[in-house]
């Protein structure tokens, strides 16, 4: 992190980024160790933090402790001796006094018998619980020796492990690393924001929570004390210091600005009138559009809730203003559902759409032709919009849908096609406040919060396994009502194979149970061109029930499918269960979605399922998951990593996050290049942190 061109040779860093060999102890094994968990110098070592801490800050007295405790005894060995239990010999020692005693094993540790004898004092710290015979007995209870004082008197961190390390030997380097080298830890965060939020000094910090004195125990254990708070602002406030850095980067940057007069004439093109909420949001986009920096915008809405009309009014203006549009999707199926409704929303303009997906290539060449010619305005595709053969004209604006599905770098790739295009990504995935905060920092943000007029709430069901015939029953009465059901395997993407035989499976035992209706099966190693065919026999209402694994996608639009049946419902996150439902009930037509799951009435499985159950409000429903399944769901692969905080908790430190951030932009807008003096630590720092982050936020 030190390479950077303006580090100041006389820095006091320099002492701090000593090779961890510079400690006492650390030798070329050692060394080895911790490099293997990427811990190279000091300052590295310093921030390997205590995942908890043993109290051990006094002597308990024996008569004192209960079962289940943990607890720091002295005593004397009243006596020592091997003894022989089931199949094993054990080291036991009874320590106490005439009142009380309590029983220390160890499996394995006979040379205690030429280290301990009888009368001896001992001290320990161990587990205790009460044994059959009522004595209290505790299990390889540390014992601590001469030479070990610093190890009690203290609350005692417990390090993650470092295989081949002991606990004990890494408290000691811990030791001399703070000892020597913490008073050239310089605090990198300006002063005034320091004092503002009442933080403390860092170098103080890390050494608290490395060996607290002055922390209580309780805020330790939630991650509260002071110490703690500064290091978790640290970290938020890194992060948000890049969002604010990149968005302040993307507002200075010279942009389109297109033409917005007239473009009331565009309303005129509709087929239906917009909810508020698209209103809002459309006028939203459009102002965006209209000023000369490039727009980036995420639009959130539950699915169904009329995205793309939104997107294609976006693309309407920037054609209009003889620009180019690219139109991303993540999948084949959505890629053509966008074409086909493009198609029929543009009919009766002047414009020229084309579809670009890699099954495609006769015609692909073609398209690329048109496209870098500019003859086409509107390119609707897959991943195959990225590919480099792909060249655009004057490509003004860049749609990216279900933008989560895609990488940063394949977003940007996009994005680099045109000459600072606007861009416009979209999401069906509620993001709880948060979590947006920290993953799309550097976006403006819109959402439709409303569906449009007519749609019946989707009614869920939870039934458990054994309840599969009312299931039947009722997807019978749907078919007879004369409506089409769907039936999902969703099952996760790394077991892919498992998938398709559970689907297969599923199709034939189906068809053995409804004999005279028609069934299909659709999944990911079906060939395109047929899966396309039975997508459009079930649109036609040929198929009355659609057996399928996940490939069925989430934005696709079939008003008379009106009853969706999800298998294994337990293995999945709510918000995808949320999603998936949102196939059905897209039209007036009431809409049921049967969740088929194995679960224990007390278990948690069933409390998640519950909550679906309940709710049809898709934030709330990305609430709950953040809460049970942590942020990883709503998160790429790609981003996942970046996840890895050393303390922070983007849900239990949301206040923390909040705070971090207005810092973090104020300090931006104040100095946006953290040019000044003072800033110069911290402009180092910052630029050691991108390494990185470019995987995580959008490059410019
Ligand atoms: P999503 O947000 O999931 O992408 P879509 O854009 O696919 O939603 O819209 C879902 C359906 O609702 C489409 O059939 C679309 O034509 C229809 N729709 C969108 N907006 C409105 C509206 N304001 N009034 C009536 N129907 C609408
Ligand atoms: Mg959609």
């Amino acid at each position: 992190m030190c390479s950077d061109t303006d580090s100041n040779k006389e820095s006091p860093y320099k002492e701090i980024l000593s090779p961890i060999s510079s400690l006492k102890g650390v030798g070329k094994v050692i060394t080895r160790k911790f490099w293997k968990r990427g811990v190279y110098t000091v300052y590295d070592l310093l921030f390997v933090l205590p995942r908890s801490y043993q109290d051990r800050r006094e002597f308990i007295p024996i008569h004192e402790i209960k079962s289940g405790d943990t607890a720091l005894i002295k005593g004397k060995i009243m006596e020592i001796r091997r003894v022989r239990l089931r199949y094993r010999t054990v080291l036991e020692m009874l320590i106490g006094n005439e009142h009380e005693i309590i029983s220390a094993r160890w499996i394995g540790a006979s040379l205690y018998l030429y280290r301990f004898k009888k009368e001896d004092n001992i001290i320990l710290f161990g587990r205790f619980r009460a044994s059959p015979k009522k004595m209290l007995e505790t299990y390889h209870p540390e014992i601590i020796e001469d030479g070990d004082e610093y190890e009690i008197g203290r609350l005692l961190p417990v390090y993650p492990e470092i295989e081949g390390i002991s606990q004990r030997r890494i408290r000691r380097i811990m030791m001399d690393a703070i000892n020597r080298f913490i008073q050239n830890l310089e605090d990198p965060l300006p002063t005034k924001i320091r004092e503002a939020r009442r933080l403390s000094e860092l170098g103080a910090a890390i050494k608290e929570v490395h060996f607290p004195s002055e922390s209580r125990l309780e805020d330790l254990r939630i991650r509260r004390s002071p110490a703690q708070r500064r290091l978790i602002f640290d970290e938020f406030f890194m992060l948000q210091l890049t969002l604010a850095i990149k968005r302040s980067k993307t507002s200075r940057k010279k942009g389109i600005a297109f033409g917005v007069q007239g473009v009331q004439e565009l309303y005129r093109f509709l087929p239906f009138k917009l909810t508020g909420s698209q209103a809002n949001v459309i006028h939203e986009i459009i102002t965006d559009m209209s000023r000369p920096f490039p727009m980036n915008r995420l639009l959130q809405g539950d699915v169904g809730c009329g995205k793309t009309v939104v997107a294609l009014m976006a693309a309407w203006l920037a054609v209009w203003n003889g620009y180019q549009v690219a139109f991303m999707a993540p999948t084949q199926l959505l890629a053509e559902q966008h074409y086909l409704s493009t198609l029929e929303l543009t009919r009766k303009m002047n414009l020229k759409v084309a579809l670009l997906t890699s099954g495609m290539s006769s015609f692909a060449d073609g398209v690329r032709d048109g496209v870098k010619k500019g003859d086409i305005d509107i390119l609707i595709g897959t991943h195959a919009l990225i590919q480099e053969s792909v060249k655009f004209h004057r490509l003004g604006l860049a749609i990216i849908d279900e933008q989560h599905r895609f990488g940063v770098a394949q977003r940007a790739i996009l994005k680099q096609k045109g000459i600072s295009p606007d861009v416009l990504t979209m999401t069906a995935t509620p993001i709880p406040r948060t979590l947006g905060l920290t993953l799309y920092g550097d976006l403006d943000i819109s959402v439709i919060e409303e569906l449009p007029p007519g749609r019946k709430p989707i009614q869920t069901k939870l039934f458990h396994e054994r309840d599969r015939g009312k299931v039947y029953k009722i997807l019978r009465e749907e078919i007879e009502k004369g409506r089409q059901v769907y039936m999902v395997y969703p099952l996760i993407e790394e077991s892919e194979k498992m998938d398709l035989k559970d689907a297969t499976q599923m199709a034939e035992k189906i068809r053995g149970i409804f004999p005279d209706l028609h069934i299909a099966l659709i999944h990911g190693k079906v060939p395109l061109d047929q899966r396309e065919g039975i997508m459009e026999e079930f649109k036609e209402g040929a198929i009355d029930i659609l057996v399928s694994t996940t490939v069925i996608e989430v934005g696709i639009n079939i008003i008379n499918a009106t009853l969706m049946v999800i298998e294994n419902a337990e293995r999945f996150g709510l918000s995808q269960i949320h999603q998936l439902r949102g196939r059905v009930g897209r039209s007036a037509y009431p809409s049921k979605c049967l969740l088929l799951a194995s679960y224990r009435k007390t278990g948690e499985a069933r409390k998640r399922l519950r909550i679906i159950e309940k709710t049809t409000d898709g934030f709330k429903i990305a609430e709950e998951d953040l809460a049970i399944r942590g942020p990883g769901e709503f998160l790429g692969e790609r981003q996942s990593g970046f996840y890895q905080f050393r303390v922070a908790n983007i849900m239990r430190d949301a206040e923390i996050l909040s705070e971090a951030r207005k810092e973090a932009f104020g300090l931006v807008e104040y100095d946006p290049e953290l040019a000044y003096r003072t800033y110069n630590l911290l402009r180092q720092m910052f630029r050691g942190s991108q390494r990185g982050m470019d995987e995580f936020v959008d490059v410019a």
